[in-house]
């Protein structure tokens, strides 16, 4: 019999538990229902609430667990009033980001009926793309979490560097290709865009060339460009018109939010960062201190970021019935709102964190 596969738990501060529980329960109805292998599952203290007990932002040993499971599935982790002598938030999650090399953060954005839509026109209701964030480098190459390698600082002039590398740009475009194809076989766009700034900087033309080198690679995919300041303007007029979205790391940071902002609010943001062995799946929101504790959050950003969790784990183990726990997850959510029976507190809606789980697993039975 082959191994089980685990998932490594960070539940983590704030409404990150609630969400993280939450999501749990969803994966394992999604396994139940479709005959997918069990997981097993390894719980990791960290964050905020695990420093000022102990004086450590993650248990002894946590991180390496965290590198032995076949997959890292992170609540929420930080908490305002709690932080490092020098002012610096608990984030121990963002050195798993770099231990592991997690280069691929895929931010889907996705409209859902009855779930808010910014925009006027009806075409809005079809907005269904992935943002591709390169996770490791471009202008974060000198972010503080990196100690500020590649800033100068002197008293009259600041700068920083933005770092654009083969190695990653390669795995980067050829994951969002492969991602692009995994897409389309589940009947959707089956189109990859490079957004960058390749007429001004010159890392940003390297990011293209590479980009370009790589897209004859997937015939069956269509492959574009578009500079990030005519994509910020086209996100609003036509995001419909997109499907995998590829980017440095600022540009995504920036354009995930604003393309986010469009189907909702935080707690529909789901996220996932891979790497080449490893993936860590999270909603993108925080701890949100000011609603813990009142099952007021809403748990979708992470129960959508476990069904990432079982798309990953289809691929990585080879094993076909994750994917179909998956689609049971993500139809789940999609069939819940279009008979208006997710009506989550976030949206003005009456139902709270469990409310909202109870409503997803009830409609996974029912498939
Ligand atoms: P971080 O810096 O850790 O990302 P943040 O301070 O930017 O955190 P969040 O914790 O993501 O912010 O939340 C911002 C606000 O959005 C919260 O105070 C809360 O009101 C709302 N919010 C975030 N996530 C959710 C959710 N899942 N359900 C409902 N409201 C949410």
């Amino acid at each position: 019999m082959t191994k089980t596969p685990s998932v490594a738990l960070i539940k983590g501060d704030g409404i990150g538990i609630d969400v993280a529980e939450a999501t749990i329960e969803v994966v394992e109805a999604a396994i139940a229902a479709t005959g997918a292998p069990a997981l097993s599952y390894s719980e990791i203290k960290a964050g905020a609430g695990y420093f000022s007990q102990t004086g450590h932002d993650i248990e002894p040993g946590g991180e390496e667990r965290a590198g032995e499971a076949d997959a890292i599935f992170l609540g929420a982790i930080g908490m305002p009033s709690i932080r490092h002598d020098d002012g610096t938030e608990i984030a121990p999650h963002l050195r798993l980001r770099e231990r592991f090399g997690l280069y691929a953060g895929v931010r889907p954005v996705k409209a859902y009926p009855n779930a808010p839509q910014r925009l006027a026109d009806p075409q809005a209701a079809g907005i269904d793309l992935i943002i591709l964030r390169e996770s490791t480098e471009g202008l974060f190459y000198s972010a503080a979490t990196h100690n500020g390698r590649g800033q100068s600082i002197t008293e009259d002039a600041v700068s920083d560097t933005l770092m654009i590398t083969r190695p990653t740009t390669e795995k980067l475009h050829n994951f969002a290709f492969r991602l692009a194809a995994r897409r389309k076989e589940k009947g959707r766009g089956g189109q990859v865009t490079c957004v960058d700034k390749a007429n001004v900087f010159a890392s940003m033309a390297f990011f293209r060339k590479i980009f370009d080198e790589i897209a004859p690679n997937y015939p069956d995919i269509k492959s574009g460009h578009a500079y990030v300041d005519a994509m910020a303007l086209n996100l609003i007029r036509y995001p419909w018109a997109y499907d995998v979205l590829v980017m440095e790391n600022m540009f995504g940071d920036i354009l995930s939010d604003l393309a986010g902002g469009l189907v909702g609010g935080m707690g529909m943001a789901s996220c996932a960062e891979i790497g080449d062995n490893h993936g860590l799946f999270q909603p993108a929101h925080g701890s949100a201190p000011d609603i813990m504790g009142q099952d007021m959050a809403n748990p979708l950003a992470a129960i959508l970021s476990g069904g990432l969790m079982l798309d990953y784990l289809a691929e990585k183990t080879g094993d076909e019935a994750f994917e179909k726990a998956a689609t049971a997850l993500e139809t789940a959510v999609e069939n819940g709102f279009s008979v208006n029976r997710l009506r989550p507190m976030e949206f003005g809606g009456d139902m709270g964190t469990k409310a909202v789980t109870a409503e997803v697993i009830s409609q996974i039975s029912a498939l």
